[in-house]
């Protein structure tokens, strides 16, 4: 069921307080919460018509679901895939005049995020501690494996 907020998910700033004490981003980011919320607002149109927003052409609605998902890494590949520096688009595309204003969701409220989630998976993937605390390890069986080969010997 999507999330039919005509709204987009509001992004943490820094209070203005402590912003005018330092030199960091006003902007904090999604957070994984935040970034699932906004996620949710796609309607993964089979139309797409914010990629052809996109110049160049970021396969936006599917990585939008690799984030529904939970898949970030499946995001990072996807937007990888055609843009080499998503960190920095998801921070400085004009994206209101680019994918954002070919998006649905703006006929009738603001269109989805969708800096904002390009900013939160290119975040996530530079910052491999918190992707290590998102992704959630399974369980241990307790089985042991022994590798074949894999003693100390000298190698010549
Ligand atoms: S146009 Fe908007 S709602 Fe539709 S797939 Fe693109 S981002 Fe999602």
């Amino acid at each position: 069921m999507p999330n039919m907020s005509k709204s987009k998910t509001p992004v943490p700033e820094q209070n203005p307080e402590v912003r005018a004490r330092n030199f960091e981003e006003v902007t904090l980011g999604y957070t994984e919460e935040l970034a699932l919320a906004e996620a949710s607002r796609c309607l993964n149109c089979p139309t797409k018509p914010c990629v052809s927003g996109c110049p160049v052409g970021v396969r936006i609605p599917e990585f939008i679901e690799k984030i529904t998902h939970q898949d970030y890494a499946g995001a990072y590949e996807i937007i990888h895939s055609t843009n080499a520096l998503p960190a920095v688009c998801g921070r400085v595309c004009p994206q209101e005049r680019q994918c954002e204003s070919r998006c649905v969701r703006a006929k009738n409220g603001e269109a989805v995020g969708i800096g904002r989630l390009e900013r939160f998976i290119a975040d996530l993937h530079q910052d491999k501690d918190q992707l290590d605390a998102i992704i959630k390890k399974p369980d241990s069986n307790h089985h042991k494996i022994a590798i074949v080969g894999g003693g100390n010997e000298a190698m010549n």
